[in-house]
């Protein structure tokens, strides 16, 4: 266990806490049905709205589950037999919405990007006769940042409901939900909100809030969650702790202003990028947000090999990656609480680990 914890993270999920998290995560969970907890489910939901600029009357449904669960239960409570919905389709969360649809019998067009081809929306112009479409607005399997601006005008201009899973996007990089037109955003606790896994929300506008279709199972049907949700209150047990944790997390970066850890996110990418440019690593990724960066070895060398390297000899975990890629491509996440002197530590194993000096 002491060998788990005593680990620099620089994963994408689990990211590494704050002191104020960490300490809220040892007391006893408190009961929720009452008046007080309530309120702490009625600040959680308006903080985030705030902090999203989500148009009025936007809702918030949290769940007591990992991301994969906002996904799903947006494709089931939002599309239906009638809709023709786009996926955009430029990795493994990118298939995920893919497989869904599948599994839901919801008609969709796989937008399959390859490799590096730098999406824009006029690739999307023979499909404007869609209804809805599933973004990743970062697709964290690769690091591949979309450009949420131009999805959201080509969803406003043919009627199209934009549900964006921006789960590796909050708190790093600008979400604007009036902004950037979306209609439904799936965020989650454990990626830069640094809180632990097991909380995922829903934010639905009224438009999206409009197109529910109650699903056919009962823990992810959305009316119910919208319902209880009017009182401060959720349906089922809710990830208690982590609401407590999430309270304190909003409270912060609205006292900060979101625009402070944007760019503490930024700086720290930027150092991180330019502090690594003399080894033999490249960037994999043209359009990387502040959240990640995803690199390839350029000396013949297995990036999997390197990921398993820097956790044994340094104590640091990057993330490695599955499939085709696993040879190809590692990611570090400069999500949660980074500073200077952490990300240091992570830029020298890699200095030592390629034997160059760092001056
Ligand atoms: C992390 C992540 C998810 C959620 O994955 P879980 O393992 O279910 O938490 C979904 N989408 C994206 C883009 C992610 O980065």
């Amino acid at each position: 266990m002491q060998y788990l914890r005593n680990k620099y993270i620089f994963t994408p999920g689990p990211v590494r806490m704050y002191e104020e998290t960490l300490q809220l995560g040892s007391v006893q969970a408190p009961y929720f049905r009452n008046e007080e907890f309530s309120q702490v489910i009625l600040e959680c939901e308006q903080n985030l709205l705030q902090l999203l600029n989500a148009p009025k009357s936007s809702r918030v449904i949290f769940l007591t589950a990992s991301g994969t669960a906002g996904m799903e239960a947006t494709v089931q409570n939002l599309l239906n037999k009638n809709d023709e919905t786009i996926v955009i389709n430029g990795g493994g969360f990118g298939q995920r919405f893919v497989d869904l649809c599948k599994l839901h019998k919801i008609n969709h067009l796989n937008h399959k990007l390859i490799v590096n081809d730098l999406f824009n929306t006029t690739q999307l112009n023979n499909y404007s006769s869609a209804t809805t479409l599933l973004i990743n607005a970062h697709e964290t399997s690769i690091g591949l940042l979309y450009n949420m601006k131009s999805v959201g005008e080509f969803c406003k201009n043919n009627g199209i409901l934009n549900i964006v899973d921006g789960i590796s996007l909050f708190i790093t990089d600008e979400l604007d939900m009036q902004k950037q037109n979306i209609d439904a955003l799936i965020i989650s606790s454990h990626k830069g909100l640094a809180l632990p896994p097991g909380l995922t929300m829903v934010v639905l506008s009224p438009n999206a809030i409009q197109k529910i279709t109650p699903p056919n199972c009962m823990y992810f049907d959305f009316n119910r969650y919208i319902n209880d949700g009017k009182r401060g209150q959720t349906p089922f047990t809710p990830a208690v702790t982590i609401l407590l944790q999430l309270q304190a997390r909003l409270k912060q970066i609205k006292k900060d202003g979101i625009l402070f850890h944007i760019e503490k996110a930024k700086s720290i990418a930027d150092y991180f990028r330019t502090q690594i440019c003399v080894l033999p690593l490249k960037a994999y990724s043209q359009s990387m947000p502040n959240a990640m960066t995803t690199l390839t070895p350029t000396d013949g060398r297995s990036a999997y090999d390197i990921v398993k390297d820097l956790d044994q000899k340094y104590n640091v975990v990057v993330a490695p990656n599955g499939g085709d890629l696993r040879n190809i491509i590692f990611r570090v996440s400069h999500m949660g609480n980074m500073d200077k002197d952490y990300i240091n530590v992570l830029i020298d194993a890699l200095y030592q680990y390629f034997g160059v000096e760092r001056k």
